[in-house]
């Protein structure tokens, strides 16, 4: 697409008006159109007959809608057909955030989370790990092999927040603990606590399960940051000593082929190259990147080529023949990141268009609204295109954050707003999420729907969620402007100011706005000198109009080129760009393959995702439902969550219909009440309670569920990711390997005798029981149990039911046993854990005793 010929037609449009309004810029009108011949995943939902608009249009509506075609048609080209931008992000410690938006959570994560992450690491053992390693002791080590990387995203993190607030006692804890590793690295440079201390010996032996790479990449990250933030060396010191080292071990022959099970030090490595100016880490970085996928885990571990299925690592196929993303998504997302920066510098154009083939089939078919990827808990990744479940929605907080790092890294590659639009979704949306209010409580799992049950916590035992969060905040201005050599590029609206360089002249820019509450943008513009260049404002995906104006007049020859507003002028000083972005809120739909969404619409305002949470509304969210026509109202509620807009609207309500002995019945007609919508990122900050993103257009299908609905479900035994409210939750599970977002199991217990009970508040009649065991064979520890049976309370006693039946053990099925009636208060579910190994539960559903006549 050439911008003279969309200026000619924008012109002829009559795009331009002298009032202040001059540019409508449709993205939206350019998406509706794509996804009549390709498979846009979500977009606004427009009422019956609007999508047929296009040929009642006039002449110049008709050329609007032609323009937005052809745009969108310049943006959608081949990846490989287009120049490669190559901008420079302007470095986050130049950028300065003062909104009412961000800068209030960075303080949190300055004052709250960094702290208590470092005391966590603490308490969990991971710096106890590393002097341990210092000491050359070899027994007491704790947690699981990567540790170190949790400890590495935390220096990290640290070290932003020095970048930008010095803290004297901070920077000495970060010194210490650096001491700590400097005398944990071996004399070759080599640096892993685990291998250290506890498979001394050991050391690159399991490259596909045992993270040393990985944590190594942690570890680069971090001392290019403590370095960028202090201007001390020792950190970065241990870490070119120990990159010195891993170069030595990996490469061509006659050093070894091999390249990590956990991407992430390919990205590192190219962080490590531009802070030293290194070749080499360039070259090992495009070493593991170019070797990925001969099957070198095959070999490692002794598998059959026939029986090895590489896709949960990315090593399934040469790196150049991925079709879609696969596998395990933080793994997936942080690869495609170094193969980002490999590609941008070799300009390999089949890396090119294999990361452009992957792009589409990740944000065209496998993305949740809220930015994130991976929806299985089974590979912590992603399964079939359109598989996009709500309620079980993995979505790890770290997999949202590399999502977003790699569609930074290709914003910067390319220059097109879509992917800076990838980038606000994820930020605003499933990263932010993963925090707390308080900066103390962390999501791993994100899900979009929960019956109430899913929470945050203060740790986890794999952490690598926590730290990841904290680091993304305090880098957070890194991801919103970039520079060209005559372009500065605004991808973020964040009120506050930027320091850049464009063509050799340093140029201020002051943001003034109240983004995303409110699309309206102020920027003042102030080069060192007059100087010509474009400063290019993204028009964001979501925004269906858009206009600007400068110095309160009339823009000349608007152009808009891949998403981003030009305005290609002379800058002097003082210069003033007002941008209004229309921000109403509206209702978004899914792609109808997306079978969890059908049916369904969602609520976003401007980048912001709404969910309902039960604790603003009147009703179970369960029964609610919006109706198409129900209209929307935005208001800031100062008071709320730190002062969010929130939507309000009317709901209709599901009555509760009594279909105990009845087949069918006179439909209810529907209640209205009030509704009420909280930005998704927000949930689960105050009273527990369910949550939905989707919401029914329709009366929702109630999940049919018997007495043990309403009964309190307790456990023998609970490690602190068993949820004995699984058990009686009604979702049912399709398979006994599939892995809920609240599964109730024994493990770590294993060969034990354990328990679930159910008691209820008043005496139930029950005749019969059934089972759905959770059996995760081949990932796992947990089967089948030896056996099991019904126990029922009687007084102080527990009794066995009787039967003349076998309690049934199988997987994928319901295991169902009938009993002769008992009037109880309580039930359990006593099982026999398998020798060595644990046992889980997906469903346990008690029959009612039906003696009414
Ligand atoms: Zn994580």
């Amino acid at each position: 697409m050439n911008s003279d010929w969309i200026h000619r037609l924008t012109q002829w449009v009559g795009l331009e008006r002298d009032a202040q309004a001059v540019v409508r810029v449709g993205r939206t009108l350019r998406a509706r159109r794509e996804c009549k011949t390709t498979l846009n995943i979500y977009e606004p939902w427009l009422p019956t007959g609007a999508h047929n608009g296009v040929r009642a249009l006039p002449s110049k509506a008709a050329a609007l809608l032609l323009l937005a075609g052809a745009l969108w048609h310049g943006a959608s080209a081949d990846a490989v057909d287009q120049p490669l931008a190559k901008l420079q992000a302007v470095p986050f410690k130049e950028v300065t955030i003062q909104d009412s938006f961000w800068a209030p959570r960075r303080e949190t994560n300055r004052i709250a989370s960094i702290p208590f992450s470092l005391q966590k690491l603490e308490e969990a053992g991971n710096i106890e790990d590393m002097r341990l390693a210092a000491r050359h002791a070899t027994k007491g080590f704790r947690g699981p092999v990567f540790m170190d990387s949790d400890l590495y995203k935390a220096l990290e993190a640290a070290s932003y927040s020095l970048a930008t607030h010095p803290d004297p006692a901070l920077e000495k804890q970060l010194d210490d603990i650096i001491a700590i590793m400097a005398a944990a690295q071996q004399p070759d440079g080599y640096l892993n606590s685990y291998y250290t201390v506890k498979e001394p010996g050991k050391r690159w032996t399991n490259l596909r399960d045992c993270h040393e790479l990985y944590c190594a990449g942690h570890m680069f990250e971090a001392a290019v940051a403590h370095h960028q933030a202090t201007g001390k060396t020792a950190f970065l010191n241990i870490a070119t000593r120990y990159a010195d080292y891993i170069d030595s071990v990996f490469g061509p022959p006659p050093k070894r082929l091999g390249y990590p099970g956990h991407p992430e030090i390919e990205l590192a490595l190219i962080k490590l190259w531009r802070a030293t100016g290194n070749q080499r880490y360039f070259e090992l970085a495009r070493f593991f990147v170019e070797n990925r996928g001969r099957k070198f885990f095959a070999t490692e571990h002794h598998t059959p080529l026939d029986k090895y299925d590489g896709s949960y690592f990315q090593d399934d196929v040469p790196i150049y023949d991925h079709q879609n993303i696969k596998g395990h998504a933080v793994r997936a997302a942080y690869l495609m990141s170094g193969v980002t920066e490999v590609a941008s510098q070799t300009g390999d154009q089949r890396l090119l268009a294999m990361l452009d083939r992957v792009w589409r089939n990740t944000t065209e078919r496998n993305q949740y609204l809220t930015g994130g990827i991976g929806p299985s808990a089974h590979n912590e990744g992603f399964t079939v295109d359109y598989d996009l479940p709500n309620q079980s929605a993995y979505q790890e907080t770290c997999a949202t954050i590399a999502l977003a790092q790699w569609a930074h890294r290709l914003a910067l590659l390319y220059g097109d707003a879509r992917y800076a639009d990838a980038v606000e979704r994820a930020l605003y949306n499933g990263m932010l999420s993963g925090v707390s209010q308080d900066g103390t409580k962390f999501f791993y799992v994100n899900p979009l729907e929960s019956a109430g049950t899913h929470h945050r916590s203060p740790w986890f035992g794999c952490a690598c969620c926590p730290p990841n969060v904290t680091r993304t905040l305090a880098a957070l201005g890194g991801y919103a402007y970039a520079v060209s050599a005559d372009s500065l590029y605004v991808n973020l609206y964040i009120q506050g100011s930027a320091q850049a360089k464009v063509g050799g002249t340093p140029v201020t820019l002051k943001v003034k706005t109240d983004y995303p509450w409110d699309g309206k943008v102020a920027l003042e513009v102030a080069p060192a000198s007059r100087a010509k260049f474009a400063l290019r404002l993204r028009v964001p995906g979501w925004c269906h109009n858009a206009s600007v104006a400068v110095n309160h007049r009339a823009v000349k020859a608007p152009v808009v080129e891949r998403g981003y507003l030009v305005l290609d002028r002379e800058w002097k000083r003082g210069d003033r760009v007002e941008l209004e972005l229309a921000m109403p809120a509206e209702r978004v739909a899914a792609n109808p393959r997306v079978k969890a969404d059908q049916g369904h619409l969602a609520i976003q305002r401007g980048p912001i995702v709404y969910c309902l949470e039960q604790c603003d509304q009147s009703e179970p969210v369960s029964a609610l439902w919006l109706p198409l026509e129900a209209p929307l109202k935005a208001a800031r509620e100062p008071g709320l969550l730190d002062g969010v807009v929130t939507i309000t609207g009317e709901a209709s309500l599901a009555r509760d219909q009594n279909w105990r002995r009845s087949l069918y019945q006179t439909a209810a007609p529907a209640d209205h009440v009030a509704l009420k919508a909280i930005p998704y990122y927000a949930w689960d900050n105050r009273k527990p309670g369910a949550m939905k993103v989707w919401l029914p257009v329709a009366p929702p299908v109630t999940l049919v569920r018997g007495l043990e609905a309403q009964a309190k479900a307790t456990l023998s035994f609970a490690n602190d990711n068993s949820q004995p409210q699984g058990i009686n939750d009604g979702v049912e599970p399709k398979s006994s390997g599939e892995q809920p977002s609240a599964l109730c199991h024994w493990w770590p217990h294993q060969g034990t005798e354990e328990w679930a009970q159910y008691t209820w508040k008043k005496p139930v009649q029950v005749s019969g029981a059934r089972a759905y065991w959770f059996d995760d064979t081949g990932r796992g520890n947990c089967r089948l149990p030896a056996s099991w049976r019904i126990e029922y309370r009687d007084g102080s006693d527990w009794k066995p039911v009787t039967t003349t039946e076998n309690y049934p053990v199988a997987k994928d099925q319901w295991c169902a046993v009938r009993f002769a009636p008992v009037k109880t208060s309580a039930l359990r579910l006593r099982v026999q854990l398998p020798p060595n190994f644990a046992s889980g539960v997906h469903e346990w559903k008690v029959d009612e005793v039906d003696d009414e006549p």
